[in-house]
């Protein structure tokens, strides 16, 4: 195994840019660990490494020729399948579209490019970003490296175990509920979901489109940071995309300093069904806050009661929309098309066959949301309870800088274990979900291990509209100040890592 592989993203960028190590290099080092995990972890949908070590190579020969690209030039990324890439398949986890690809790159997928960031492959997700442990990818579940019988969280499972078990430094993401800070939290490491808006959903297969955010994954808030910068800002393509500067997110996150900041600890999350080690680590996390020279304070949030049900209205609603275009016409998957049947028949057929059963789920949970006599008593007063949200975050910020809660009440579950019970699949996002319908930002940052079962727990910080950088001046102190308790990052804590062949420097 190669050193290379325990650097950050941002040491990999400094010693490619002055080329003491090639791009090449670096990303080899990362293709060959792929061969090695992969057969247990299964975090790739589609690996193709002529078309990565090409990519490296370009960004090597950019460099010798004296161009000066961005801080990550040459560092490798796991992409989630979820983004459109002309030179790789994208699939969304789903039968649906096993083996398209796509004529245009999304807009993440070009900023990426453009920053000289190398795609590692495309990661696995539950299908559709549909669902919290990737058991709904339709090309089989990825496993926990912290714990192979386990669930890496969803939807982003794939790009946060390809992270975790040091498959790649950085990894995409995207959050509608939860899917990257949940993930984040159950393998140990950092996930942000960005506010709405701030990046683009060009080229992004979507779930929710009022919801859906992409956002970065790593192994330290700093080079979530920078990931976070590379591919972010106003795009033309998206209308719904803020005209504003992407907050400072990496002087936040090199900052550090939290001396006098006013944090909030959200009464309305914790107690029953909540884990007891979640919430062990969670108040002293608090705690350590205040050390830091933060004010705590309670803040109540009475609405964040109602997110969940209200979550579950709105996004299968959007969901049955956008999934409206998979019509066996245009993409993908065609079945029954034999020159006997209607343009209906082969549709429903192919929908049947193509279209896992959460994703059908929320289909019609949707369609039955939005049909005339029920639009008002479900869509209508999910849209209200979603303002009442969002007033309870401003009146929320009136008081307090940041809020604080667990990312999600329970550290990573067995495979299989929620598999059935929808119900239960769902309160994985209890925590996430509020600031998703509200629109603003949030992180997740690993604060410990949990007693009962010495899995990772996160600490979830949520911001105001465009104050994500407020998200990463706390994650990083929290994260400076328990690695100097600790010894090293809480992944130096993973005795399965051993187990996959990784050796902590
Ligand atoms: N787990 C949530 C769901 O199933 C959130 C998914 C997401 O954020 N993409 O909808």
């Amino acid at each position: 195994m190669t050193e290379l592989l325990h650097k950050t993203a941002a040491e990999l960028g400094r010693l490619i840019a002055a080329r003491e190590v090639s791009a090449v290099e670096v990303t080899q080092a990362h293709l060959d660990r792929i061969a090695e995990v992969e057969p247990k972890v299964n975090a790739f949908l589609h690996v193709d490494p002529e078309t990565t070590l090409a990519q490296a190579r370009a960004v090597d020969e950019r460099i010798a020729g004296g161009e000066r690209l961005g801080p990550l030039a040459g560092v490798p990324v796991a992409h989630k399948d979820v983004f459109t890439t002309t030179d790789m398949p994208t699939t969304a986890g789903s039968k649906i579209l096993e083996g398209w690809r796509p004529p245009y790159d999304a807009t993440v997928t070009s900023r990426l490019r453009e920053a000289g960031l190398v795609i590692l492959g495309k990661t696995n997700l539950d299908e559709f970003a549909m669902g919290s442990s990737t058991e709904n990818s339709a090309y089989g579940p990825t496993r926990n490296p912290w714990d192979l019988s386990r669930i890496p969280g969803g939807s982003s499972g794939g790009s946060s175990a390809a992270v975790a078990a040091y498959e790649a430094p950085l990894s995409t993401g995207t959050d509608t509920g939860g899917s990257i800070r949940q993930p984040a939290a159950v393998t140990g490491i950092v996930g942000m979901k960005p506010t709405y808006g701030g990046s683009s959903r060009y080229g992004l297969i979507a779930f929710a489109s009022s919801l859906d955010t992409p956002g970065p994954f790593a192994r330290n808030v700093l080079d979530a940071a920078l990931l976070h910068e590379a591919f972010s800002g106003h795009d033309v393509m998206d209308s719904t995309s803020i005209h504003a500067h992407v907050p400072p997110v990496v002087e936040a996150a090199r900052q550090a300093d939290i001396a006098g900041l006013r944090v909030g600890v959200v009464k309305e999350f914790g107690g029953e069904g909540y884990q007891p080690g979640v919430l062990a680590r969670f108040h002293e996390a608090v705690e350590l806050l205040e050390s830091l020279g933060a004010k705590v304070v309670e803040v109540s949030c009475p609405s964040f009661g109602y997110a969940l049900p209200a979550y579950y209205l709105i996004a299968p609603s959007e969901c049955s929309s956008n999934l409206a275009r998979f019509d066996a016409m245009r993409y993908g998957l065609r079945v029954g098309d034999d020159g006997t049947r209607s343009a209906e028949e082969v549709m429903s057929m192919t929908r049947a066959a193509g279209f896992g059963p959460e994703v059908k789920r929320r289909i019609m949970l949707g369609t039955y949301a939005l049909s005339s006599g029920y639009y008002d008593a479900y869509y209508g007063q999910a849209q209200k309870v979603r303002t009442l949200i969002s007033r309870d975050f401003d009146a929320a910020f009136h008081q307090v800088d940041v809020l604080v809660s667990p990312t999600t009440p329970t550290t990573a579950f067995p495979i299989g274990e929620r598999a059935d019970d929808p119900m239960a699949m769902y309160l994985a996002d209890l925590c996430t979900i509020p600031t998703n319908l509200a629109g603003n930002a949030a992180i997740s940052v690993p604060c410990g291990l949990a007693d009962e079962d010495g899995l990772p727990v996160g600490l979830q910080i949520m911001a105001p509209v465009l104050g994500d950088d407020r998200c990463y001046r706390v994650g990083a102190a929290v994260e400076k100040a328990l690695e100097d308790r600790w010894g090293g990052s809480l992944l130096t804590k993973a005795p399965a890592l051993e187990g996959l062949g990784y050796q902590h420097g």
